[in-house]
């Protein structure tokens, strides 16, 4: 059995309001991803620490999503991002803070797990490792959109909170507060399992602020038995240790279902509200959340359901 979950990130607080002018094209990235990747996985050509990789490479690429272009600014209005990577079979792991110059924060990720030795590198030497490694350089320019820079003007102008304009289509169509982080966990067909997750962090974060996404045991985890990516306001993920937690009282005998809503409890009082996506080696999967959406996507025996309010799009009901 095979299985590829992903998201687009949480946020937004009160009734979902309906899609918006840019949820379609949000939508044909995720069906791409779950399908190309899906097919790939069950195909037995890609393992699921590849298929977490190749997933968040291309909503990275996807300048709706908060991760690679199209990240959201900081407090200085520009771009520095985080990412982490863990496979499940072995416990490896890697992840970079705060880069700037490349192409894919994923990937880097992904070479640092793949060379073994250090886990976690951070702002210039990682962005040098990984150009060193083969992942693509770009400008630090190149990562910004006008949708972002006009979030950023906003926020700026409101002299708002970090994170208050992220998702903030208003200046295009909606005015929700949520973040666009990318993450993705997938189980391959020898029941190995692996979780990955990158962002750009929140609009107007302070300068240096390391959020969750990077952090192994806070927004990415996998061992034997499961792989978990979380979104949300990371400082809470960080303080609750979310996806280690998840894991750990999946582990004690919680159900999946019961495992997430423990987690999801934990960072409420605390500031935290988000979402998870976990996949068990066991072929269960699992994508819940307390905001008022999570873009997100599932890939199970070639069937693909996306969502992002409470309920699944109609896929048939969509020109993608
Ligand atoms: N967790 C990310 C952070 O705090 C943001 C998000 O998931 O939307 O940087």
């Amino acid at each position: 059995m095979t299985i590829l979950a992903i998201h687009g990130g949480a946020g937004g607080d009160g009734e979902w309001r309906g899609l918006t002018s840019l949820d379609p094209a949000r939508i044909r990235c995720m069906h791409h991803v779950l399908k190309s990747i899906g097919d790939a996985l069950e195909s037995g050509s890609i393992d699921a620490l590849e298929a977490v990789t190749q997933a968040v490479e291309l909503m990275e690429d996807e300048p709706l999503f908060n991760a690679g272009i199209g990240s959201v600014l900081d407090e200085d209005g520009t771009v520095t991002m985080d990412a982490s990577i863990m496979n499940g079979a072995d416990g490896a792991a890697g992840a970079v803070v705060n880069v700037r110059r490349i192409r894919h924060p994923i990937r880097a990720a992904n070479c640092i797990l793949k060379q073994g030795w250090p886990v976690m590198l951070n702002s210039q030497a990682a962005d040098e490792f990984a150009i060193q490694n083969g992942v693509e350089e770009v400008q630090p320019t190149w990562l910004i959109t006008d949708l972002r820079q006009k979030q950023w003007n906003l926020w700026k102008e409101q002299n708002a909170r970090p994170g208050a304009t992220d998702e903030d289509d208003s200046v295009l169509d909606h005015d929700l507060e949520g973040m666009g982080t990318v993450g993705a966990v997938a189980l391959d067909k020898n029941g190995g399992v692996a979780a990955a997750t990158s962002t750009g962090g929140m609009t107007g974060k302070p300068k240096g602020r390391i959020g969750d996404t990077p952090i192994i045991g806070a927004g990415t985890w996998a061992d034997a038995n499961i792989a978990i990516s979380c979104t949300g306001v990371g400082e809470a993920f960080i303080r609750t240790c979310g996806a280690h937690r998840l894991a750990t009282k999946f582990e004690a005998a919680l159900s999946l279902d019961d495992a997430c809503r423990d987690v999801l409890d934990a960072v409420e009082p605390i500031g935290g509200r988000g979402g998870v996506i976990a996949v068990t080696a066991e072929g269960d999967v699992a994508t819940p959340f307390q905001t008022m959406l999570m873009y997100r996507g599932v890939w199970k025996h070639g069937e693909i359901t996306i969502g992002i309010g409470p309920n699944d799009v109609d896929l048939d009901s969509m020109d993608s």
